[in-house]
């Protein structure tokens, strides 16, 4: 009785849902086809919650016999089918596999798959939500969504018809659907497979783990190798290519136990969705406020701001450059457009490895993607046989794609072997990988080979003593050019941002760092720092996840002196050997540095107050690569003075107000317009 309500309640929800008219219309479409399949296949969109309004007892079916509940939906399907003719070739209720999709589950704990706890139920075939990142994917291969299966002894009236069909049911292998063992039930001889009735569809392998095992790549992992444990997700039809590495996903699936040379835990998936960073809706009070008090001034804001970041681990004033540097491209590693290549990559050369190490690991921190290249490990993307021997190849990340939309931090660069750099090299200058897949090797007639976009920045340091100690020094360096020959100079160009960060510099005496160390050990909980106090580490990661979602936009007069200062730039870095040493690269920097400020400064508008900040890192990067030129930067000039009070800050933004006139007489000078060199372009 019960079951006849079931399909009642089925039929009325098809109706109302929507459901009858598409699978009136798939039926169509089979239909005028003409052709005979084993099985046809349709997908059933399903709301649990109004399943639940309307008939609770198929609602829980659904949710919890989904096996069974699909059954309830192929009878009434199969009616339909009968009594409306729909499908002329249609002979058997068996030929009609129902895959119910669901929308979403009730958000109730029971539902939940922790990836994190152990064991994981899979004896109860039913419905769970996880979530997680993707760490690897397959290549796509074909499984056998249904066959035909006849009776061998030709007497037999099972020898014709629809009477063995065999469909996958989640969690089957391939060998539960076709295998050549089944027996007739009437005669007991074997059964054939009519192989011209196969209906095949796709299918991908995933690997996803839990989003808090992505810390294992933050912190100091240093070179001890660790690894993690992976779920495996099984994507089929419609759900193939749906995931990307690195993205984190919530998944609706099925737990089951797949027996292979191992038995493991994989989920069938039903449906996919992609997770988004929650955006804060504002900032801190404290920022609040000292956004309000610097309001008058276009730098001094970000000033502040550089000169308070990570006080705990360099004194406030110190390596201010670098660590404005760092919030920049911090604030530009978004999801916001998948278009835009919005990176900032940096390259630091520094004799201080220890606190260079130690605040770019703090930086990264600050993020959920986030990631520390363990040197175990591979940054790009390596290739292995997939463990369910289903002949499909497995990609697996690297730390470069599991850093999508946020920071890859790959330690001293000369510690990467020469292949690794050219890697770097090429991919730092495309934005993405693309991995060779040799058929031969992994046993497939063909070649193949998948690209992947790399959306994240890098960050890199070389160690400059034992640059100098193994390099004998150049002598051909150019004024304020930095000598870093151990590195390949092709591969330092590709990193957009070049800085030198020396305590031996004149603005980052040695003196504060000694000092700040020495009070913190002697009174760690003490308020020397008032800034750290006041500006918590959690101040500063709501600040940069709310600045880094804004939508920016440039107004003209920053636009003109972007692409001023770029064409002046590419006249006079022109030799007439090389041609000019800025590529069409430099642009895109520029303008990502521009819009990192308007960003840091929570503006939706980038300035030309912004556009001469860009114009002096860049201009001071380039000076370490090139040497300097006639648009002369002085090595501090984003930072004259030390950041004590309001005064210093009032003459830094009377001394930038300066630089802004002579950027503005270069490119008067030099730029778009002007003749002044006539045979360089
Ligand atoms: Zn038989």
């Amino acid at each position: 009785m019960s079951n006849l309500k079931m399909k009642e309640a089925a039929l009325i929800y098809l109706d109302r849902s929507g459901g009858l008219q598409k699978f009136i219309d798939d039926c169509k479409y089979y239909n005028d086809s003409k052709q005979s399949y084993a099985v046809y296949r349709f997908n059933i969109l399903i709301n649990p919650s109004d399943v639940v309004e309307l008939y609770a007892e198929l609602g829980n079916h659904i949710l919890h016999h989904p096996l069974k509940a699909a059954q309830v939906f192929q009878s009434v399907c199969f009616i339909a089918v009968k009594t409306l003719s729909l499908i002329g070739q249609l002979q058997t209720e068996t030929q009609i596999n129902i895959v119910l999709k669901l929308t979403h589950l009730p958000s109730l704990p029971s539902y939940c798959l922790d990836l994190c706890e152990f064991p994981v139920d899979y004896t109860s075939q039913r419905f769970y939500i996880m979530q997680g990142i993707v760490i690897a994917i397959t290549t796509v291969t074909k499984y056998t969504q249904g066959a035909r299966f006849l009776c061998s002894d030709e007497a037999c009236p099972f020898s014709k018809g629809f009477q063995y069909v065999r469909v996958h049911v989640p969690g089957a292998t391939e060998s539960a659907t076709i295998r050549n063992d089944f027996l007739c039930n009437l005669c007991s001889s074997s059964l054939q497979e009519d192989r011209k009735f196969r209906v095949l569809g796709d299918k991908q392998i995933v690997e996803i783990i839990a989003t808090e095992a992505l810390h294992a790549f933050q912190g100091y992992s240093k070179n001890q190798p660790f690894r993690f444990q992976s779920l495996t997700i099984f994507l089929r039809d419609e759900l193939v290519n749906k995931m990307n590495i690195g993205n984190e996903y919530k998944i609706i699936g099925i737990p089951t136990c797949v027996k292979t040379s191992q038995t493991a835990v994989c989920i069938e998936a039903n449906s996919i969705t992609l997770c988004h960073l929650k955006v804060p809706s504002g900032i801190s009070d404290n920022f609040r406020c000292l956004l309000s008090l610097t309001s008058s001034s276009c730098w001094k804001f970000t000033a502040i701001l550089a000169n308070i970041f990570a006080s705990h681990i360099v004194p406030p004033g110190t390596y201010n450059l670098l660590k404005l540097c760092l919030l920049m491209s911090l604030v530009q590693t978004s999801d916001r457009n998948k278009e835009s290549e919005d990176c900032l990559d940096i390259l630091i050369i520094t004799s201080d490895t220890l606190l260079i190490d130690r605040l770019l690991n703090f930086s990264i921190n600050l993020f959920p993607h986030g990631i520390r290249h363990p040197g175990s490990t591979e940054i790009f993307p390596t290739l292995s046989r997939n463990k369910y021997g289903t002949g499909a190849v497995s990609i697996q990340a690297g730390s470069a794609l599991l850093a999508k939309d946020g920071i890859c931090f790959i330690g001293d660069l000369s510690s990467h072997k020469k292949d690794k750099l050219e890697q770097l090299q090429s991919v730092l200058e495309s934005r993405s990988i693309t991995v060779y897949i040799p058929g031969k090797k992994f046993g497939d007639d063909i070649d193949q080979q998948m690209t992947f976009p790399v959306q994240c920045s890098f960050w890199s340091f070389v160690d400059m003593d034992s640059s100098s100690r193994r390099n004998t020094q150049k002598n051909n360096t150019l004024i304020g050019q930095m000598d870093c020959s151990l590195i390949p100079a092709n591969l330092v160009e590709t990193f957009g941002l070049l800085i030198n960060c020396n305590e031996s510099s004149p603005c980052h005496p040695h003196f504060p760092t000694v000092q700040h160390t020495l009070k913190k050990a002697i009174d760690p909980e003490g308020l020397f720092y008032f800034a750290s106090k006041q500006f918590t580490t959690e101040d500063f990661e709501k600040l940069l996840a709310f600045a880094k979602n804004l939508d920016v936009e440039f107004s003209l007069e920053a636009e003109r002196m972007i692409h001023g200062y770029y064409l002046a730039s590419r006249r006079i870095r022109t030799d007439f050997i090389y041609g000019s040493k800025l590529s069409a690269s430099a642009l895109k920097y520029l303008v990502s540095l521009s819009e990192a400020h308007a960003r840091l400064n929570l503006r939706n508008k980038v300035l030309k107050e912004d556009v001469l900040i860009a114009a002096l890192l860049f201009e001071t990067s380039l000076t370490l690569k090139y040497g300097a030129t006639v648009f002369c930067v002085a090595p501090n000039a984003v930072f004259p003075f030390e950041l004590y009070n309001e005064e210093y800050l009032q003459q830094r933004d009377l001394y930038l107000t300066q630089c802004q006139k002579q950027l503005q007489q270069f490119i008067a000078t030099y730029g778009p317009g002007t003749a002044v060199f006539t045979n360089d372009e």
